[in-house]
């Protein structure tokens, strides 16, 4: 039986978690496929019950699960202890006890939600940031600060590049056909590096086209022409960088899902992984039940997709997060803030008709489920 680890965390975690676990169990119930869910504590709430951010024993059921749901960890309750006893701790821990290396961050902007982007022109926004997870400047080796000077080691080993390379390809090879490979090689040498084994790895997937861009003028052109991007790949100090600014322009955090694979293969194509919202806990919000649940929901569709063999089912959670919102279901994140002139203007456009309806974290859940029964009847 394929197991998921349920780790909802601190804050808005448990909130927009609960909704995305209601509608997996709902598909795995409707097509009678056996999952086994295991609730653990991680972060904060972990730190209050047994001290620690993370039991070693969580770690254990982690590393035997087919995949790992996340909602959010921290808060202000926790923020003076030192760094190591922290709730970001036990992410940490997790994520490198799982050897998790490439994290995919999908950008796209849902054509009912164009107007929430801080760009003029954001339809048909649709890449994919996929960032290498375990090596460059953050763990390389030495490190530190020296009395009068500092110390980081910026590196990559050629089998690094290249797993992440073959992903990137991979991943284009089902979407538009274009890996933009991002680096600063005319000044780092790491960099030069990267460029030649991904132009090396490249080599083998004639059918995809590479482009390697250069990070500064990467920041430019997501802004600038965003729709020409397909699968973006990143080093991990880039991608750190690039991931964010990409998750600006489609307007809420609330909207961004993210996957973190490993190499431990399932069998059957499926991959283990920890899939988790791209934002935090959110403790300003925490307890109202107003956050936006979308980010956990398109989580577990990616979910679905790489970690249970199941895209088609992660794509009917896409499809129908789609049709809520064209009935005009909205948590409070996604109104609409406008000026008056384009207030006006937006009241005579297509927008104006659908009648918006302000709803909960639970009851956008539930109008997912709803839209699910009719899909899975
Ligand atoms: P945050 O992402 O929690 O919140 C930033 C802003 O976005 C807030 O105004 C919040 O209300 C809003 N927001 C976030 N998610 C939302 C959602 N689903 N729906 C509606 N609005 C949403 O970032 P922060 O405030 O900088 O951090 C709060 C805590 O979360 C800190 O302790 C931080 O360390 C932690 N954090 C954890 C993770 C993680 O668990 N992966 C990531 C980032 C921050």
């Amino acid at each position: 039986m394929m197991k998921i680890l349920v780790l909802p965390g601190d804050g808005i975690g448990p909130e927009v978690v609960d909704e995305a676990v209601k509608v997996l169990d709902f598909i795995f119930q409707k097509k009678k496929i056996k999952v086994e869910f295991d609730f653990e504590l991680i972060g904060g709430v972990s730190i209050d019950k047994y001290g620690v951010p993370i039991r070693d024993e969580v770690v254990e059921k982690a590393k035997n699960s087919d995949a790992i749901l996340l909602g959010a960890v921290g808060g202000p309750k926790w923020d003076s202890l030192p760094i190591d006893k922290r709730p970001e701790a036990g992410l940490l821990k997790i994520r490198k006890a799982l050897e998790l290396w490439a994290n995919i961050r999908p950008i796209k902007i849902f054509p009912e939600l164009s107007y929430i982007s801080p760009l003029k022109n954001s339809d048909g926004i649709d890449f994919v940031v996929l960032r290498e997870l375990t090596s460059d400047v953050y763990f390389g080796q030495p490190r530190g600060i020296f009395g009068d000077y500092a110390l980081n080691t910026m590196i990559y080993r050629k089998e690094e590049v290249e797993r992440i390379a073959h992903l990137a390809f991979e991943m284009a090879r089902k979407r538009k056909k274009l890996v933009t490979s991002v680096d600063k090689a005319n000044v780092l040498e790491v960099s030069s590096f990267w460029r030649k084994i991904v132009s090396e790895v490249a080599q083998k997937y004639p059918d995809v086209k590479l482009e390697h861009a250069y990070v500064d003028a990467m920041t430019y052109y997501i802004i600038l022409n965003p729709q020409k991007f397909d699968v973006v790949l990143c080093p991990n100090l880039f991608g750190d960088i690039i991931s964010d600014e990409a998750g600006g322009i489609i307007g809420s955090l609330g909207l961004c899902p993210s996957a973190s694979l490993g190499s431990l293969d399932l069998g059957g194509g499926r991959i283990q992984g920890l899939y988790e919202p791209v934002h935090g806990s959110a403790p300003d919000i925490a307890g109202k039940s107003i956050a936006n649940p979308i980010a956990t929901l398109l989580s577990a569709s990616m979910l679905c997709e790489y970690s249970l063999g199941m895209k088609e089912e992660g794509n009917l959670i896409e499809t129908a997060i789609r049709n809520v919102l064209s009935e005009g279901f909205r948590t409070q994140d996604l109104l609409e803030k406008k000026s008056q002139d384009e207030k006006k203007k937006s009241q005579k456009g297509k927008r104006g008709k659908t009648k918006i309806k302000v709803v909960s974290t639970k009851e956008f859940g539930d109008a997912v489920v709803k839209i699910l029964k009719k899909f899975l009847i």
